[in-house]
């Protein structure tokens, strides 16, 4: 059946939404996290899991573990019990590669998200006099903006000329791929670095990752991607596309609560270089030796070989949590193919009952898109803004990026056909 005919069907009526949430073989999920509430003691109609997730009810259950251990066994906690904490990050490796389509020994769960670009960049942004430019785009998150720049100037280059920005047409709000594959050609002998974005933040745009990554390695340029919002949220195959680092955080729609460990992809062509350029910690060098405290750094052949230090437990053990419940929904690819679902009825939704009062920016092709929308109000004399807090008075939790965008992600996981219906009846009572 193609996505055509699943839209012909839909119905707007509330009837329609339960039925498809009594259809859903994901449904029951909902259950399985904690949704914050109103004043009115409801449920919040929540649809920010695109900047922090939902936390599962099974988090506090591994974090309370972690907890217990360390009350219980002190510091025999790295060693002799059930996931001892020496090995911990490990647990969660197989399930975070699976989800960006990874190979076990490319991925590791460490630091923050933007510590792993810049120590990413340190690996794979060598410059040189004729080579030393870092692609990015005009509309980058401010600190993916922040640690180019600074990389730059590290580097001793300017950034005015170093800085290489692709930006959407006059009046467009996407980014167009023919310019992306223009710019690499005409610029690529100079550019060192391409740094994009799997799923822009602003527009919920997905680039094509593996087109962009050809057409950066045909000019010698060594392709990375930040996942802040594509992790968890779309299909990968990092591995096959062969691209050469990404890097993600877990606190969005990985649902493993603020500021968790962020995750971080190496190709197993690089990772396996242990020659490869880097900064180094204790927790990077070979398992066998690393007691012995000695002197040289021997790094692990896998994207371990990047690890600083020894992890932060209590935030690994959210992850773990996490991974369970996406393991537990049968993976990416099931919860893809409720997202997809979900997203069209929302769009079909917003424009049988709103039509041109409020314009999607994000792509109509489900292809180039995750379960986020971005919303522009298009009536004269209503400010986005306004709507969007009349939208929080109302119990429904989207968020609002400047200059004026309202962001509302579905997430699969935890909701419904019938959540979405909601949100669409009470965005219409915020705009007529
Ligand atoms: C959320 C997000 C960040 C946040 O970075 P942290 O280092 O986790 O604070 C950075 N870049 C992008 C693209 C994001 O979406």
């Amino acid at each position: 059946m193609t996505e055509q005919v699943q839209n012909n069907q839909f119905q707007p009526n509330l009837a329609f939404a339960q039925t498809l949430d009594q259809q859903d073989p994901l449904a029951s999920f909902k259950d399985a996290f904690h949704i914050p509430k109103q004043a009115n003691g409801e449920n919040e109609l929540y649809f920010v899991g695109n900047s922090l997730g939902l936390q599962p009810t099974l988090t506090a259950e591994y974090v309370n573990e972690e907890l217990k251990k360390w009350q219980t066994l002190g510091v025999k906690g790295h060693f002799d019990c059930e996931f001892p904490w020496m090995p911990y990050h490990e647990f969660l490796t197989e399930q975070s590669a699976d989800l960006v389509g990874a190979k076990p020994n490319e991925v590791v769960c460490m630091n923050s998200l933007t510590a792993n670009l810049h120590f990413m960049m340190v690996s794979f942004y060598q410059p040189t006099k004729t080579r030393y430019k870092i692609l990015i785009e005009d509309h980058a998150f401010p600190s993916d903006h922040y640690a180019v720049t600074s990389q730059i100037k590290h580097h001793g280059f300017d950034p005015n000329e170093a800085l290489l920005l692709i930006a959407p047409r006059d009046g467009e709000e996407l980014i167009n791929h023919d310019d992306i594959k223009e710019l690499i050609e005409r610029e690529g002998d100079s550019i060192a670095l391409i740094l994009l974005p799997g799923v822009q933040y602003y527009t919920g745009q997905v680039l094509d990752m593996q087109r962009i990554t050809q057409w950066g390695h045909a000019k010698g340029i060594k392709v990375g991607f930040d996942l802040a919002h594509a992790a968890g949220n779309i299909t990968m195959q990092l591995h096959d596309w062969q691209v050469d680092f990404a890097c993600w955080c877990s606190y969005k729609y990985m649902n493993s609560g603020p500021g968790s460990v962020a995750g971080c992809f190496v190709h197993e062509r690089h990772s396996s270089n242990t020659n490869l350029n880097r900064f180094a910690g204790w927790w990077g060098h070979d398992k066998q030796t690393r007691f012995k405290m000695e002197n040289t750094f021997n790094p692990i052949p896998t994207a371990e070989g990047w690890q600083l230090s020894n992890p932060p437990i209590l935030s690994l053990a959210a992850i773990r949590a996490s991974l369970a419940v996406f393991k537990n929904a049968g993976g990416m690819s099931v919860l893809c193919e409720k997202s997809t679902r979900l997203t069209n009825y929302f769009e079909y939704l917003l424009q049988h009952e709103l039509g041109d009062l409020v314009r999607i920016i994000t792509p109509s092709d489900p292809a180039q898109r995750g379960c986020q929308l971005s919303l522009t109000v298009n009536i004269a004399g209503k400010q986005g803004k306004e709507v969007f807090k009349s939208l929080e008075e109302a119990g429904v939790t989207t968020d609002w990026r400047e200059p004026n965008v309202i962001r509302a992600a579905p997430v699969p996981l935890y909701n419904s056909f019938t959540d979405v219906y909601h949100f669409v009846r009470v965005l219409k009572s915020c705009l007529i």
